[in-house]
């Protein structure tokens, strides 16, 4: 079983005229996107994918249907892309995690990535950058054609050359953490890491242990040294995962080749040692992503990747006979969530959310029986018992199943008392504590006494 918290923290910053970021945190599935395209472009871009991935995923919560959800949501925003003039262009990174079954048939956490946007994983008290850029610089870096340094400050850095929506496929980085009690996980824009370096992110990840705090310590980071762009934040923390050792959780590489929907499961995954991040501090002067994605077209002979300019995006459309692929089948009808989910082997899952329901399912009857319970023993009453006065805690007769408690049988009978009392002490004599009800009955006492030393004997 596997019990995850999480916060979420998403800010428009402090040179954005509107957010088009975009997070996602439900019960098993998180997600950033940050969207790009003029006017209303990025934000419908970023919306289309969240939206898409969430239901997509819900059918499907497998290491493939996260794949396929990706698949989905590009298709969505391609299609709308193509659809609508204004909206021509736009296209969003996505960064996912979600939980799910892994191909070893224990719980994990698998990892998609298209863009920028990225994962870090805090296990075992390191933090690792688990998702790669999809930038031009950083496909540079990887090409070994430009250092970590050079890129960091490179004028094409927030070029993309992987974003979803820009074109009729899209290729999806995966990734499955065996993740353990105790691990962090945390999803972000390129707003945060353009302004806070891994150390801070990592300081800040291991101070705050409230995820919701953590998000928004993170944001307000990002705007303090900046806020050039929008900024959102996921943190998930795993409160229950797999024990095992001291060592970090660890991350693998998952590969799918093939089309969407054609494969079953996941191949094994190949490991993949995750290096500790050591980025210097951001370049003093952060310029906004350009708002186009360059296909990585390599010329023949050549590794180098060609910026295309700007209008790029709007050029490689494809022709209009493109058909978006077809709609996933709906679900059986007959076929419920549940059964649907037992039957892909899904089991159920315990997260804090069901937790605090059932906590509040107890609380209310819990409370109910209090409230009675106050009720019912916040009364004194005097009566008859076995021809001595008593005081008793309750509601004579009882109330509700509790019933009233002796706590005072006095020495004091009925031929104590003046007969005239007595009917009245037959039914009932409320007082509002125990001492008060003592009081009462030493009062009957005493006027009986006074009585029989006023009358003479013989004369009564
Ligand atoms: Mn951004």
């Amino acid at each position: 079983m596997t019990v995850l918290r999480s916060g979420v923290a998403t800010d428009i910053g402090r040179a954005r005229d509107s957010n088009e970021d975009r997070a996602s945190a439900g019960d098993n599935l998180f997600a950033v996107a940050d969207g790009m395209g003029g006017h209303v472009g990025g934000e419908v871009a970023a919306r289309v994918a969240v939206e898409t991935l969430e239901r997509a995923y819900d059918r499907n919560p497998t290491i493939a249907g996260l794949r396929e959800a990706f698949v989905a949501a590009n298709a969505a925003i391609w299609e709308q892309s193509l659809r609508v003039d204004e909206l021509r262009g736009m296209g969003t990174t996505l960064a996912a995690a979600g939980l799910t079954v892994g191909t070893d048939g224990r719980d994990v956490m698998c990892l998609a990535n298209v863009g920028d946007s990225r994962a870090y994983l805090m296990s075992g008290g390191m933090v690792r950058q688990v998702t790669a850029d999809h930038s031009l610089a950083e496909e540079r870096v990887r090409h070994g054609e430009m250092t970590e340094a050079e890129a960091e400050t490179h004028p094409h850095r927030h070029i993309l050359t992987r974003a979803l929506g820009v074109g009729p496929d899209v290729d999806v980085d995966l990734w499955q953490l065996h993740v353990k009690s105790g691990d962090r996980l945390l999803l972000c824009s390129d707003g945060l890491t353009n302004e806070v370096n891994v150390e801070q992110i990592s300081q800040v990840l291991h101070s705050v242990k409230d995820p919701r705090k953590a998000a928004r310590a993170l944001v307000d980071r990002a705007n303090a040294h900046g806020g050039n762009d929008n900024v959102t934040v996921v943190v998930v923390d795993v409160l229950v995962g797999e024990d095992g050792n001291a060592e970090p959780s660890v991350v693998s590489r998952v590969t799918m080749t093939g089309a969407a929907g054609a494969m079953p499961e996941a191949p094994p995954a190949e490991p993949e040692t995750g290096p500790v991040l050591t980025v210097p501090p951001p370049a003093p002067s952060v310029e906004p992503r350009a708002a186009a994605v360059v296909p990585p077209t390599k010329p023949a002979g050549s590794d180098v990747f060609v910026a295309a300019p700007i209008t790029s995006a709007v050029r490689t459309l494809p022709p209009p006979e493109y058909r978006p692929p077809p709609k996933e089948v709906a679900p059986q009808p007959t076929e419920t969530r549940r059964e649907r989910r037992r039957r892909m082997g899904v089991p159920r899952r315990i997260t804090v959310r069901v937790v605090l329901f059932f906590l509040l399912i107890l609380a209310v009857p819990a409370g109910g029986i209090a409230v009675v319970r106050w009720y019912s023993m916040d009364n004194w009453y005097v009566a008859v018992d076995h021809g001595h006065l008593a005081v008793y805690q309750g509601r004579q007769g009882g109330f509700l199943g509790f019933k009233p408690k002796l706590l005072d049988l006095t020495g004091v009978t009925t031929t104590d008392v003046l007969s005239f009392r007595l009917p009245v002490l037959r039914q009932t004599v409320n007082e509002p504590s125990l001492k008060a009800g003592e009081r009462y009955i030493a009062n009957l006492h005493q006027e009986f006494i006074a009585q029989q030393d006023a009358t003479p004997l013989g004369s009564g």
